[in-house]
Parts: structure tokens; C-alpha cells; sequence
């Protein structure tokens, strides 16, 4: 079976830069019996992205990370969801925030400093909890319930984030709200110990079981003046490239589908047939069907990435292509993963088979930033545009 990896592995760094993530991605697979089932997130998987220094990558080399292009960036976190996505998706977070931070400036430099020399020496993880019962996906605009009170040299914040991806497993949490007597949305830093925080454990869904996404509860978490590190701009935001990490991950799922679904059928041979499926006229329109889309969403992907990368002067236009990306590439591959599950026929809804967890993961992928509806809008809003 030829290795869809192959085409986009280009120098010796990419080579080993991908060993790193081959290594995670084998360990994410071993843990797939326990994690999807408990849905929960394996700390021996944490330990092995810990030991790979995989969490400092997108740093730069100055704070000793690698300084991860967008290419890299994107062909690593496939290679991990080909193992399990929910693990690729919930790192992948960690990944791209650093790098959001370090390429947009964000924060104060000290503040930056401050976390990135956390992540560079002690392979610290952060997400950013955004997601709230009543706002829905923050990409829509609405404002935060979660409520920063000023009382004196303090901030008191409450308030409920779900979808909380690893939320049991992160050093630092970076908690969206509404910043009372700034009349504005901020971000705070918040140590994972921080006293009126906790983790409920709500998490209970279809898809992407294993990246754990708990509520965070924030119950009068008191924080210094300081821990507000980023306020919400005025601007319209500048496109954020490391989110493709999101197509990446779902692309990664639809990777392993194929795999897996080639397998079987060079395989499985019914008393029926003289040879195994695979020599049957239909399974290979649908192996041919996987192939070409599948190369049509990696050539788009990396394509864009390489431009993110190589054509910075241009990146402030690319939000439609960015946008655009993520719907083609997550679309196709659910797509793929139906013509796997058709390969596979009946056996393949079974839990001894890895289809089923195919199906159901890569299902989440429309339920992540971008969502299809926002992204249509956007295209044709650029294409009627003067
Ligand atoms: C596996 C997974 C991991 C995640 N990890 C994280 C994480 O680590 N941190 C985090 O903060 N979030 C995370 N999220 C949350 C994610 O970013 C979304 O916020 C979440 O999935 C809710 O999106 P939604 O579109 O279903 O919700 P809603 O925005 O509530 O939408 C519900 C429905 O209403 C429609 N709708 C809502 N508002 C509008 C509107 N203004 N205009 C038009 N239609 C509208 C939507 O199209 C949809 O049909 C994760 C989600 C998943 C699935």
C-alpha cells in the first residue's frame, strides 16, 4: 500500500521531525481501547508528547523550540490523528496557541516569556477555554458570561466553559470573559491550581471521546490585575493559519480509514469469491474514490500552508483560503470515511473493527472552527465584494 505520507515528507527535518510524531501516534493508537471507551485522555500518551519535546516545537529557537513552519506544523499533528485524533485535536490546541502567541504578539513580552520558558524547560500544556453553554462556538460573537469583577489590586471571575479539550491534564488554562469595568472581552492566564477551579467531568459524546473535553468552573477564582494577558482587539483579527490544524486532524482520521480499508479488503475473501474484495470491481471504484480525494485535500492543504508560509506579506488576505480549507478538507474527509465504512460493510459498525471510531470522530470535525455555514458566507461575501 503506498504511504500518503510520502508525497509531503520533503527533507531530512521533516524526517525527523515526523519520527517525533510517528512515535506519539503509536502510542495514542495503544491507548485507543481505554481512552474512547472512558472517554478520557491518556497520561501515559502526555508523558510520550512530553518526552518528544513535541509540546516547545512551535516555539522559537531562541526559547528552545524548533520553530515549526505551518507545513510542518500540519504534517505532524496528521501523522498523530492517523493514531487518534482526539489526541492530535487536543494537542494540537497547546501547539497552536504557541505559535499564535509567539507570530501575533498577543501578550506583553513578559508574559510571553514567562509561559514559553514553562513550555520550553518543563513541556507545559495551555488551552484556551472559549466555549460557554450560552455563547455556543465563540466564533459567533457573542460575549462571554464568564465575568472578570475588578476588587481593588484583584480580579474575581465566574463562569462555566465547556468543551474544555484535555481541561484535566492542562498546567494553565486561558479563560475568556467579560472584563466588567473595561466594558471588554480579555483573556486570563490561570495556573491549574488556582483555588475555586475545578473540572466537571461532563464530557460524554459521540465523537472525539479521548480529548476529554470537561466543563472548567470558575467559582470567585480570584487572579492579580496581571493574569489579564490579552484583550480582545477592535480589529477585525488577522487570519490565524495554525488552525488548519483542525483539517489536519480530520485529515489524519481519514488517512488511517483509508489504511485500514485497503487492508481489509486485500484481505477479507468471502466463500463467495475466489480472491479478496479487493479484486472486486466496486471496492476498487471506492478505493479509487478515497484516492483521489484524499488527494485533492492534502494537495489544497499543504498548498495553502506552504503559501502561509513562504508569502508572510500575504497573509492578512488569506482568511477566506484559510476558511475554505478547513471546510473542503474536513467535509472530504467524512466523505472518505463513509467509503471506508462501505468497504468494510456491516463488519464495519462493529467495535472490534476501528471504522466505527473513524465515523464518529471525524463526524466532530463540523462542529469546530469554522463552522460550514460561516465559511460559505465568507466566500461569497469576497467573491460579491468590489
Ligand atoms: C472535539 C471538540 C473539541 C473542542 N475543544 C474546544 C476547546 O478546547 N476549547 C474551546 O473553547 N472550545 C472547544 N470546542 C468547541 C467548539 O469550538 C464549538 O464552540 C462547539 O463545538 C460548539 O459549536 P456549535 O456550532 O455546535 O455551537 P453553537 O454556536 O451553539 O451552535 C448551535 C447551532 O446554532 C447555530 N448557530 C449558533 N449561533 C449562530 C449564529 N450566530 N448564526 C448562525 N447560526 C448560529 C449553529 O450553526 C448550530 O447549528 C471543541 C469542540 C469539539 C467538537
Amino acid at each position: 500500500m503506498v504511504d500518503l505520507f510520502d508525497n509531503w515528507i520533503k527533507n531530512d527535518r521533516h524526517q525527523r521531525l515526523f519520527e517525533k510524531a510517528e512515535r506519539i501516534a503509536k502510542e495514542a493508537k495503544a491507548q485507543v481501547s481505554r481512552t474512547d471507551p472512558e472517554a478520557v485522555f491518556s497520561h501515559r500518551t502526555l508523558k510520550v508528547i512530553k518526552q518528544e519535546k513535541y509540546p516547545s516545537l512551535t516555539l522559537s529557537a531562541a526559547y528552545g523550540g524548533e520553530d515549526l513552519s505551518l507545513y510542518e506544523f500540519l504534517l505532524l499533528q496528521e501523522k498523530i490523528a492517523e493514531g487518534d485524533g482526539s489526541v492530535a485535536l487536543s494537542i494540537g490546541w497547546h501547539l497552536g496557541i504557541m505559535k499564535e502567541l509567539k507570530e501575533d504578539k498577543l501578550w506583553r513580552k513578559n508574559d510571553f516569556d514567562r509561559l514559553a520558558k514553562e513550555v520550553a524547560e518543563e513541556q507545559k500544556v495551555v488551552n484556551r477555554a472559549a466555549t460557554e453553554p450560552a455563547t455556543g462556538s465563540p466564533t459567533r460573537g457573542g460575549v462571554p458570561e464568564t465575568k472578570a469583577v475588578r476588587n481593588g489590586d484583584r480580579y474575581i471571575i465566574t463562569g462555566r466553559k465547556t468543551f474544555t479539550s484535555m481541561a484535566d491534564h492542562l498546567d494553565y488554562y486561558i479563560v475568556s470573559a467579560y472584563v466588567e469595568d473595561l466594558d471588554e472581552i480579555g483573556w486570563f492566564l490561570i495556573d491549574r491550581h488556582h483555588p475555586g477551579l475545578t473540572v466537571d467531568k461532563t464530557w460524554d459524546t459521540l465523537g472525539m471521546r479521548g480529548t476529554e473535553s470537561d466543563d472548567l468552573v470558575l467559582d470567585g477564582v480570584e487572579v492579580n490585575l496581571s493574569d489579564l494577558v490579552e484583550r480582545k482587539s477592535k480589529e477585525k483579527p488577522a487570519p490565524k493559519g495554525w488552525l488548519l490544524h483542525i483539517p489536519a486532524c480530520y485529515l489524519g482520521i481519514a488517512t488511517a480509514a483509508r489504511n485500514d480499508a485497503i487492508e481489509f479488503a486485500q484481505n477479507f475473501q468471502p466463500n463467495s469469491l475466489d480472491t479478496p474484495i479487493a479484486e472486486v470491481g466496486h471496492i476498487q471504484d471506492k478505493i479509487g474514490e478515497m484516492e483521489w480525494k484524499l488527494l485533492q485535500a492534502h494537495s489544497f492543504m499543504y498548498t495553502v500552508a506552504r503559501k502561509w508560509d513562504e508569502e508572510p506579506d500575504q497573509r492578512k488576505q488569506m482568511g477566506a483560503e484559510l476558511a475554505a480549507v478547513k471546510l473542503a478538507v474536513t467535509n472530504t474527509a467524512a466523505e472518505v470515511v463513509d467509503l471506508a465504512m462501505r468497504i468494510a460493510g456491516g463488519r464495519g459498525l462493529s467495535k472490534q473493527y476501528p471504522f466505527e471510531k473513524y465515523y464518529r470522530d471525524v463526524r466532530a470535525g463540523l462542529h469546530n472552527p469554522p463552522m460550514d455555514d460561516a465559511v460559505v458566507k465568507m466566500l461569497a461575501k469576497q467573491a460579491l465584494s468590489e
